[in-house]
Parts: C-alpha cells; sequence; structure tokens
C-alpha cells in the first residue's frame, strides 16, 4: 500500500450469494466490527438486482456498493443484460468488469472487456477492471506479458483524466476459489508490472495514483502481508468477504498504521 498517493480499497466480490435478509445481517454484524475504516474504502459487489437492499443495509457505515459486470451498451435489445446507468440507478458506485468468471464462462474476451470499461467510465462507475493468468500460462513463465496485454487492452481509448477512476485488480485464476493464494512477493511483482504498464501509457503522475488490488483466496490471515507489498493497494475478495467478521479482519489488515 502506499496511502500518500493512493486509494486503499477493499471490495467484497459476493459473485451469486445472498438475500436481502442475508445483506442486513451481514450489514448489522459488520457495522458492530468496523465503527470506523480510517484508511480504506470498502465496498461490496453484490448481484445486480440485490443492489437496491445492499445500499439500504450499509446505508449508515462507509460501505459502498457495486456490481459484478453491466452491458457495454447503454441500452436497446439486449435481453438479460444491465446497463451501467441503470446501476447507477440502483445505487453501485463501482462495478466489476471481466472477472475471470466471465471470461470463463461467459466468452468475455479482451475486447468486450475494454468496451465494458469505456461504458462503464461513461456511466460514472469505478471499473475494477480484472486481469490475471491461469496455471499454464503461469507455468510458461508469460504471466507479465498476458497482465500486459490484458492492461493494454483493457485500457484502451480511456482517457488520462478518467484514469484516475479505475481500479485494476490482478487475479490469478488459479488463485481464485481454490485456497491457493499467490506468495506477496508473486503477487506484488505482478502488480509492480501493472503499474509500470499504467506509467509507460499514461505518465508516472497518474500511474502512482491507480489502485491496484489482488484477488485469489485473500483472507484474515494472509492479508496483512499481502497488503505490505507496496504496488498491493488493497483487495478483490470473494469467499472471504461473505463472512462479515472475516472482511473486517481484512479492513483493519489495510488500516494499519
Ligand atoms: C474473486 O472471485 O474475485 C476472488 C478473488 O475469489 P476468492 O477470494 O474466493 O478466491
Amino acid at each position: 500500500m502506499n496511502r500518500k498517493y493512493r486509494k486503499t480499497v477493499i471490495a467484497g466480490n459476493w459473485k451469486m450469494n445472498k438475500l436481502p435478509s442475508e445483506i442486513r445481517n451481514f450489514a448489522e454484524e459488520f457495522r458492530t466490527l468496523i465503527p470506523r475504516a480510517k484508511w480504506c474504502d470498502i465496498v461490496v459487489c453484490t448481484p445486480a438486482v440485490m443492489i437496491p437492499a445492499a445500499v439500504r443495509a450499509f446505508k449508515e457505515g462507509k460501505v459502498a456498493v457495486g456490481g459484478q459486470d453491466m452491458s457495454a451498451h447503454p441500452s436497446g435489445a439486449y435481453t438479460g443484460e444491465v446497463a451501467g446507468a441503470q446501476l447507477v440507478d440502483a445505487g453501485a458506485k463501482y462495478v466489476i468488469i471481466g472477472h475471470s468468471e466471465r471470461r470463463q464462462y461467459h466468452g468475455e474476451t479482451d475486447e468486450m472487456v475494454n468496451a465494458k470499461v469505456l461504458a462503464a467510465l461513461g456511466s460514472k462507475l469505478i471499473p475494477i477492471v480484472c486481469v490475471g493468468e491461469s496455471l499454464e500460462t503461469r507455468e510458461l513463465e508469460l504471466t507479465l506479458d498476458l497482465v500486459t496485454y490484458q492492461v493494454k487492452r483493457a485500457l484502451s481509448g480511456v482517457a488520462p483524466e478518467q484514469m484516475r477512476k479505475v481500479i485494476i485488480a490482478y487475479e490469478p485464476i488459479w488463485a481464485i476459489g481454490t485456497g491457493k493464494t499467490a506468495t506477496a512477493e508473486q503477487a506484488g511483482e505482478v502488480c509492480t508490472a501493472i503499474r509500470a504498464v499504467v506509467r509507460a501509457v499514461y505518465g508516472a503522475r497518474i500511474a502512482r495514483s491507480v489502485t491496484i488490488q489482488y484477488g485469489g483466496s485473500m483472507n484474515a490471515a494472509n492479508a496483512e502481508e499481502l497488503l505490505a507489498q507496496p504496488d498491493i493497494d488493497g483487495g478483490l475478495i470473494g469467499g472471504a468477504s461473505l463472512k462479515p467478521e472475516e472482511l473486517a479482519k481484512i479492513v483493519l489488515a489495510a488500516n494499519q498504521e
């Protein structure tokens, strides 16, 4: 983390979990655990239909709400899709774009991810743009090449003034939901490389202001070590974010002086 130049953001990805009553219970318990998070922003990303319930439940806390995907189109005949403006109207401030589960199960390409990033920014949503390699790519020692390519493609056409609103999440696919975490050094190395890509395209001032998260089996036990890496500015957390006490411990790890 480097709080001097950029925000630390702890974001939960709840995936396809929780009903309104469960969201209310989570928020009530979470509030008692985190009276005040001074140094990091907290986000929970829920299924689109649950956003209003989450906004109501977290109204008194300092927890923002995000979506998990959105359409690249502003409106029209796209059955089943949700537009950025609709997420905003529901109360979302953030949206996850290009999660590996979307890439893997819904055929999202780098081109689609780029179109969604531009659409999110156009809707004034903060995109949390996910990139990351498979185990095979890591074993072939192609991680940095792939991630560099993904970041460049995802950000194509993003104007410098919009870049400050973009969060990049490095999520090695082999670490998502598997209990296998990248070591702090592995995660830190890729996050540093991602910042270097942003620096090459947008310059040093913008690069140092961009929040880069790590995601992949982050939990209460490993968060502190991961967040101690200079280029890891937070986490995108799946499984562990479903439990208020686990998410609270990760937030506390991000709030160390
Ligand atoms: C994720 O889905 O973005 C994620 C990182 O999941 P988990 O923390 O469960 O690995």
